[in-house]
């Protein structure tokens, strides 16, 4: 089964990605978590891309096109997995569906999960709260100022890619408001007919 799941910053797509991976022995393919390895072990492209990341920017499209097609070779993912944070540009989209058709394969379903704006913020703090209380590190891109950029990138950026996706009937819709159980049983309940 291969996946994609969209939905702005703060909505819980890494949660979701995880438990739905767990659920249908799918790799999650994150590509913030990705970057965020490459910019700790101090690569190259970790240093090309801290500078962005912490500002909430999008890192250039080439850059994450390129990790995750090198992503997609590893073995764990030839028969599956969920892209998690990626496409979130058109032009990202596309080189995908490039990628996807070079390798004869395709896209089974595009989730998005739909979460208010205005609760974004308030999720995102407590996120930010939470890990500094149990000691974690906290994102440095999640603090209410950087998130307003992160916001912004997706607004502008990333929704194009539900329309594009959208106008190919690959796009299933779930409440990211609704507790976490019930929005991973919803998600799971569409890939039903997909596994
Ligand atoms: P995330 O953990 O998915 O919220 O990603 C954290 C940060 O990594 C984003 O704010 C971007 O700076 C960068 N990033 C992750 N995925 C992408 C992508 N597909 N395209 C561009 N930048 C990305």
């Amino acid at each position: 089964m291969r996946l994609v799941l969209l939905g702005p910053p703060g909505a819980g797509k890494g949660t979701q990605a995880t438990r739905i991976a767990g659920r249908f022995a799918i790799p999650q393919l994150s590509t913030g978590d990705m970057l965020r390895e490459a910019v700790a072990s101090g690569s190259v492209l970790g240093a090309r891309v801290k500078g962005i990341m912490e500002r909430g920017d999008l890192v250039p499209d080439d850059v994450v096109i390129a990790v995750v097609a090198d992503r997609m070779d590893h073995s764990d993912a030839a028969s599956g997995f969920i892209l998690d944070g990626f496409p979130r540009t058109v032009a990202q989209a596309e080189a995908l569906d490039r990628e996807l058709a070079a390798r004869g394969i395709a896209l089974d379903a595009v989730l998005e999960l739909e979460v208010d704006e205005d609760v974004l913020l308030v999720r995102v703090k407590g996120r930010a709260d939470a890990a500094a209380k149990q000691g974690q590190l906290v994102r440095r891109d999640d603090n209410p100022d950087v998130f307003k950029t992160r916001l912004k990138a997706y607004r502008a950026q990333t929704a194009p890619v539900t329309e594009y996706y959208r106008s190919r009937g690959l796009v299933h819709v779930v409440d990211g408001l609704q507790p976490i159980d019930v929005v991973t049983d919803e998600l799971a309940a569409v890939l039903t007919a997909f596994a």
